[in-house]
């Protein structure tokens, strides 16, 4: 199959994956990709935020570590990225990290629902047993709704995230989803699928049909992203993912060169 290009990878830089760029650009050359990104966790606006981002010391280093995999794997087109939280107060922080080096996006993640809790956290499990789960997913689909809007990012990461631990909303969601979906079309703005969804409880790949469904009605064009924390999750999973597009609609992902999009037909 033509594999479209994995844009979700990350590096030992975030502190919770293993393998050097060069090691993921390697494993993507014998799978068959043409091109993959590098989208590591972003530098926080503090080093002390929380445990699993890079520093601000390293930005460096990681745009280093990807130059490198390219020299490596000249063969593979390498995009480089972060993948960025967004919470609100936080954009001027994000536009100071966008200037800093030629970056062809930035993927938006909403990990944070409030300044202290990263609803996918494992240990944090325990505050979601405190809460229903509908105020969750609509604090979540708020801010992911703020992030599409902000114009800081190309595409918005995991768009239902907060399924991971199956803590599911009794109530009926799809009237968040729409508002972001069309807020992301407004703003020309991709969701991606993110086949590490699979890989988690919820057992699925982030969004789900339903969601996916929305998004090819409403008109939000796609990526795809292992989500990959080690070299062999490059990719993983693609085939499923590219058949869910395809069954919803799609013929094409879309491409970004320093923050450009091009829409890529399936087949070419
Ligand atoms: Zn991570
Ligand atoms: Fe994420
Ligand atoms: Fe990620
Ligand atoms: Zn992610």
């Amino acid at each position: 199959m033509n594999y479209p290009a994995d844009y979700h990878m990350h590096t030992p830089l975030c502190r919770h994956a293993v393998g050097e760029p060069t090691e993921y650009a390697a494993h993507a050359v014998e799978l068959g990709l043409k091109e993959i990104g590098f989208s590591d966790h972003n530098p926080m606006i503090r080093n002390d935020y929380d445990d699993w981002h890079m520093w601000i010391e390293e930005l460096d280093t990681y745009v280093k570590n990807v130059e490198i995999a390219r020299e490596h794997n000249p063969s593979l087109v390498i995009k480089l990225a972060l993948e960025v939280d967004f919470l609100p107060g936080h954009e001027d922080w994000i536009r100071e990290l966008a200037s800093r080096h030629p970056w062809d996006y930035f993927i938006g993640s909403v990990h944070y629902v409030s300044d202290s809790w990263d609803l996918d956290n494992p240990k944090k499990i325990s505050e979601w047993k405190l809460r229903e789960p509908y105020g969750v997913w609509k604090t979540y689909f708020d801010r992911l709704s703020q992030a599409a809007a902000s114009g800081l990012f190309q595409i918005i990461g995991h768009t239902d995230l907060p399924k991971k631990f199956c803590f599911y909303p009794k109530e009926d969601c799809t009237e968040m989803f729409a508002s972001f979906l069309k807020t992301a079309r407004e703003h020309g703005v991709a969701i991606e699928l993110n086949t590490a969804g699979l890989r988690k409880d919820c057992k699925e790949i982030y969004p789900s049909r339903k969601i996916l469904e929305l998004a090819f009605e409403t008109g939000v064009p796609i990526t795809f992203g292992s989500d990959a924390h080690s070299p062999g999750e490059v990719g993983l999973e693609f085939q499923q993912a590219v058949q869910l597009a395809k069954d919803v609609g799609y013929t094409q992902w879309c491409r970004f060169t320093e923050r450009r999009r091009e829409d890529i037909s399936f087949d070419s």
